[in-house]
């Protein structure tokens, strides 16, 4: 018998009592017990009618439970589909329809609200709870500790991973086995992760980056975490001197730096932060390093292929560029229009190949169609640009871009250089409807802690920067720019809101 995912991640830590989760104490659940509490859930999801292939949905917080839901979804060929905790009833409506899960397990606190969504699409609608409690605890408690593990193959579908969102309607990645396995193996060998690797784990764990690269990473290289609820900036500094390693957002390394208990003594025997899901400051990485000796990794990836690529561990981490494809993906810059590479140097449209890429969007062929090539390609709508080196820096979504007059403008170009003017923390750029142009470049500023902005000197430096086709038309001020919870800038929620002034 053989479940590729399950035998590399799981199985091969049956019996072993080495520590797999810290919970923010020094108590941990050792492999073994967490193989067990796996098999007990899996013979429970059996109990209740869900079998090989089916999806279950699980809107639950982050706890042990909640990562055994997925290894049990693994362990008997269940299809695991984690949704957002901060989706509201109607959201999930949309995800449960969508997919038609057969169990959706939910917190006991949004489970009224659910009833009516369970019951319109004929699923089973059950409770578990951050504090490892809830109904369907109560019926996994009595199902027995072996689970004979259902035989997938590489292509079996393993998740449906919905993307986040950030452009539109989420849409639902069907991931194999293979695309996670391949992709946790690479990471595993290029970021040198070994069973003496402690994570210190505070990202949610219904996303590809909290999910998939930390947990299958931590699983294949046989170490633990320190798995905390969520990222909270007391109990992330008191339990950084016990990790080895941390994965994070970009916003989780701003908060850390505005903390004084953040200090190169508390950082000194870690071996490695890296970062991704949202561009991460070069200003960032470069007081991170002041700060703390240490070079932050970064990398990108995204729901539909997992990581593509990665700054290097040993050599050079550049500021500003996510590095490198990873061995095994291939990675091409292209016209948008054409289709066909573009020179080195020169923007385009990132299109990535590998055993990473997803099957397809679930029950959507058409977009499915005009995202994934004939040839494996898929068309990521990154737009980015690889330099002489091989270094690949992201310039921002082609959904982003602003066409105004006629000439394409990169909102990256211009945020890089309002980033620099003084007092300003950081800024996004948008294009909004103009009569004339078809579109007008908006600056959206956020202000450093207790400064004031002086609109017209930055006017002043831009004017010397940047052709005036590129130049902000308007200016707006905000205390903060809107993002959701992986730190993305929600730049539709900005057109949207300047759109009519
Ligand atoms: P949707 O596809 O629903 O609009 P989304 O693309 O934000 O949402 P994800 O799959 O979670 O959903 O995010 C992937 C995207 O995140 C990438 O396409 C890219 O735009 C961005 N991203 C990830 N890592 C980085 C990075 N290191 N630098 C810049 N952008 C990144
Ligand atoms: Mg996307």
């Amino acid at each position: 018998m053989t479940n590729p995912l399950f035998d590399k991640l799981f199985g091969k830590h049956a019996g072993k009592s080495t520590p797999f989760l810290y919970l923010g104490d020094d108590t941990a659940l050792s492999h073994d017990a967490f193989l067990k509490m796996t098999a007990r859930f899996a013979n429970a999801i059996r109990k209740l009618g869900v079998e090989t292939g089916d999806r279950l949905a699980v809107q639950i917080d982050k706890s042990p439970e909640a990562l055994a839901v997925y290894a049990a979804c693994v362990q008997s060929g269940i299809v695991f589909l984690p949704l957002n905790t901060g989706y509201t009833a109607d959201e999930v409506d949309y995800f449960v329809g969508n997919s038609g899960a057969k169990l959706v397990l939910c917190s006991s606190k949004n489970r009224q609200g659910l009833i009516a969504v369970a019951d319109t699409y004929n699923a089973r609608l059950e409770t578990l709870d951050g504090d490892g409690t809830g109904s369907f605890i109560d019926i996994a408690q009595d199902q027995s500790d072996d689970f004979d593990t259902v035989e997938r193959s590489g292509d079996d579908l393993a998740a449906f991973l919905y993307t986040s969102g950030t452009t539109g309607r989420s849409k639902g990645a069907m991931l194999t086995q293979d695309n996670l396995l391949s992709n946790a193996l690479t990471l595993v060998d290029y970021w040198q992760f070994t069973s003496k690797d402690v994570l210190l784990h505070a990202l949610p764990i219904f996303h590809t980056h909290g999910l998939f690269v930390a947990c299958n990473i931590t699983l294949a290289a046989g170490g633990a975490m320190i798995f905390l609820p969520k990222f909270d900036i007391d109990q992330v500094i008191e339990n950084l001197p016990r990790s080895t390693s941390m994965m994070g957002v970009p916003t989780f390394y701003s908060r850390l730096l505005d903390d004084e208990r953040f200090t190169k003594d508390r950082v000194s025997h870690m071996r490695l932060f890296v970062s991704g899901s949202a561009p991460l400051l070069a200003d960032t990485h470069i007081q991170f390093e002041n700060r703390t000796g240490h070079r932050i990794l970064e990398r990108y990836g995204m729901t539909e292929t997992n990581m593509n690529t990665s700054n290097p561990y040993e050599g050079e981490r550049r500021a500003g560029t996510v590095g490198f494809p990873l061995p095994g993906v291939e990675l091409k810059v292209c016209d948008p229009e054409t289709g066909i590479e573009v020179p080195t140097g020169d923007i385009g449209v990132i299109e990535v190949r590998g055993p990473n890429i997803f099957k397809g969007y679930w029950q959507m062929p058409e977009k499915t169609k005009e995202e994934l090539r004939s040839d494996g390609f898929f068309i990521t709508g990154d737009l980015g640009k690889i330099d002489e080196y091989g270094y690949v820096t992201i310039v921002g979504r082609n959904k982003d871009l602003i066409i105004s007059g006629g000439y394409n403008i990169y909102p990256k170009e211009i945020e890089l250089i309002l980033d620099d003017q003084p007092d300003v923390l950081e800024s996004a750029v948008v294009g909004v409807p103009h009569a004339d142009f078809g579109e007008s470049v908006l600056a959206i500023l956020v202000p450093q802690k207790g400064m004031q902005i002086n609109i017209a000197a930055i006017e002043e430096n831009v004017r010397k920067s940047l052709a005036r086709f590129k130049q902000p038309k308007r200016y707006e001020i905000v205390e903060e720019l809107p993002r959701n919870t992986m730190g993305k800038v929600q730049k539709n929620i900005l057109r949207d809101q300047y759109k009519d002034k």
